[in-house]
């Protein structure tokens, strides 16, 4: 049934569009499926697309021109139902998880899947899973061995660390620890370092979920050796020091170095341990970044057991590290959670892939979170000049502006890094609906906004995505604000 529309249409076409006979032969001329699939351009489609899929789109496409007709639009158009049926078609076969460009000048961005891998990283990721690997076997004498040891050796290495291991995040590497060091016992841990890390890891509860208790010392702003000394009796099982890896304590503040809560612990026999977050492989203090632990400082100082993330400052996969004392390492290992929280092949192949170039001595320039924290201003200008050049007049204004970026991560908080951005205005739309069509792009693009501007910060965008965040801005700039 076709009713008439309840508002008269106005002008002489759209009365003759709206018309009832008009309609009914727009109708009646909709292309069947059949007719549509042996088009040239869908015979093409059917070459990369699953032929359910095709169908399903162009049904979608065929209907949505339906409606068009059914409220007075001219049609039915064969280039707009295939047009429509081919974005519906590249979206339902999109991955889901997929690449992005961030834009966002956060270096180690959470949401956005934090560090990318290097290439050596990438590469021994392909090898383990295109074919067996010597994952957990001993190559010279055949037998079973631990998954453990690819890295192990790497890490003693690196850090001095007497034993290690690896697990499924720095999350699960910190419960594990508190779990098989201190189930049943009291934490002691300083006020001013029950940190949340955001989402659901909060140290007290962490502390609880593991079956340890949490005993708060000093205040917020201030911790004495004391402190720790006067909580210490015999119901101790750990005392904890927590980086607080995304906030920074100033002014009137004191809290306990890490050498003397070690020699109370000895004092008393309690194993020390600290969560770093971050892991700092190398001392970055040469290039201005001096506000961020390095690990082996934590072991020098004689710190039991330090955990730590893989994909933050380390710049390898997602991973938990534990370094330490080699009886306490043992005793993690071989606790039952232990399995639950082991890491895959491809994660330990990334991780020792990683660790050779620091190894290597090329970890500045072959780690893409080091490589782009310490990019310089000229370079990031560079890319941002060329890309600013190349948009046309149109609905888009596009200035170069200076600004910071940010290392993210729960990594050095107060650290701004100076940077080059392209401050975006659309004549039409506002600045969320700026980052909104940014985001609708494929890849999408993440930028930030401020003061009705959007940013993009290009220390974030790699050199092989400048044209494609070019070709989004020219699309932008000749965009005028309608479908
Ligand atoms: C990031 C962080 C964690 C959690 O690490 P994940 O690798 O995200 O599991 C734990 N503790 C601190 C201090 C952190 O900064």
């Amino acid at each position: 049934m076709i009713k008439e529309d309840p508002q008269p249409p106005r002008t002489e076409n759209e009365r003759r569009l709206h018309s009832f006979h008009y309609r009914r032969m727009a109708l009646a001329n909709l292309p069947s499926i059949d007719r549509l699939l042996q088009t040239e351009q869908v015979q093409e489609w059917l070459r990369s697309y699953p032929r359910p899929l095709v169908v399903e789109a162009l049904r979608a496409g065929v209907d949505a021109e339906r409606r068009r007709i059914l409220a007075g639009e001219e049609g039915p158009s064969l280039d707009r139902i295939l047009r429509e049926a081919l974005s519906a078609l590249e979206v339902r076969c999109r991955r889901s998880l997929r690449r992005c460009i961030n834009a966002t000048g956060v270096v180690i961005h959470t949401n956005l899947g934090r560090s990318l891998l290097p290439q050596s990283a990438i590469d021994a990721v392909v090898e383990v899973s295109q074919s067996h690997s010597t994952l957990e076997i001993d190559v010279e004498t055949g037998e079973r061995s631990s998954r453990h040891i690819h890295i192990e050796g790497l890490l003693k290495e690196l850090t001095g660390a007497e034993a290690s291991a690896v697990f499924n995040n720095n999350a699960a590497a910190v419960l594990l620890s508190i779990t098989a060091l201190a189930k049943g016992k009291e934490v002691i841990v300083s006020a001013g370092q029950l940190v949340e890390i955001g989402g659901s890891f909060r140290i007290p509860e962490v502390i609880e979920s593991g079956g340890a208790r949490l005993r708060i010392v000093g205040t917020t702003n201030r911790t004495r050796l004391s402190d720790y000394q006067k909580a210490i009796d015999e119901e101790t099982g750990l005392l904890l020091l927590v980086h607080p890896s995304n906030y920074r304590l100033i002014g009137f503040t004191q809290s306990v170095p890490a050498e003397e809560l070690v020699a109370l612990g000895r004092e008393y026999g309690i194993p020390v341990m600290e969560d770093l977050g971050s892991g700092l492989l190398v001392d970055l203090s040469a290039y201005g970044l001096s506000d961020e632990p390095v690990v082996n400082a934590s072991l020098k100082a004689g710190v039991d057991i330090v955990t730590f993330s893989g994909d933050k400052l380390l710049g390898g996969p997602q991973a938990g590290i534990v370094l330490g004392r080699k009886d306490l390492v043992e005793q993690i290992k071989k606790h039952p959670m232990a399995r639950a929280v082991r890491c895959d092949k491809m994660t330990l192949a990334a991780l020792e892939a990683t660790l050779r170039l620091y190894r290597d001595g090329v970890a500045l320039e072959a780690i893409p979170t080091l490589a782009a924290l310490l990019k310089p201003p000229s370079e990031i200008e560079q890319l941002a000049r060329t890309v600013a050049e190349k948009i046309p007049p149109g609905y888009l204004s596009v200035e170069l502006v200076e600004g910071y970026s940010q290392v993210g991560g729960g990594a050095l908080p107060g650290e701004n890094l100076p940077t080059f951005l392209l401050a975006l205005k659309h004549q039409r739309i506002s600045a969320g609906a700026l980052a909104y069509r940014l985001r609708l792009n494929n890849p999408p693009i993440f930028a930030r906004i401020q003061q009705d501007q959007v940013l993009l910060d290009f220390r974030t965008i790699k050199k092989e995505e400048i044209p494609e965040v070019q070709s989004a801005l020219v699309a932008l700039a000749q965009y005028s604000g309608e479908e």
